[in-house]
């Protein structure tokens, strides 16, 4: 067991091969067989011509932040020590937005169009949660 006391993701059948990509650190979405488009978050069906043939296609981990939130209140206990910390929205090359932090980043800095690129962070032996830094 580790010490991390934040949130984990609930793993099930749709976005376990998500969570052990990114175990691998690397960061895999679904693209579907049939029409070629990427969706997030994991379904069963390609949510633009419903087929169920997909692949989990490796993504370029690169994108640029399309919306974010600065929290001052720590609506999570685990997170009193963090606050203010930012959640953003990153909208990936692919397409797809994906809800994440970022890294080295104070929230003051943090705007809209910015680049970024994934990081992973190891929070326990099971779980690598994708996170993102400014690209260079
Ligand atoms: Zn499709």
């Amino acid at each position: 067991m580790s010490g991390y006391a934040k949130p984990l993701p609930r793993i099930t059948p749709d976005n376990g091969p998500f969570w052990e990509a990114a175990r691998r650190h690397e960061l895999r979405l679904q693209r579907c067989l049939a029409c070629g488009q990427v969706w997030y978050p994991p379904a069963p069906v390609c949510p633009g011509c419903l087929s169920d043939r997909h692949q989990w296609a490796p993504m370029s981990g690169r994108g640029t932040v399309s919306s974010f939130v600065v929290f001052h209140k720590a609506w999570f206990p685990a997170f009193a020590s963090e606050t203010p910390y930012a959640v953003v929205q990153v909208e990936l090359e692919e397409g797809p937005r994906l809800t994440a932090n970022l890294v080295d980043v104070p929230p003051g800095e943090i705007r809209v169009g910015m680049p970024v690129t994934v990081v992973f962070d190891d929070v326990t032996p099971e779980i690598s949660i994708p996170r993102f830094r400014r690209a260079p």
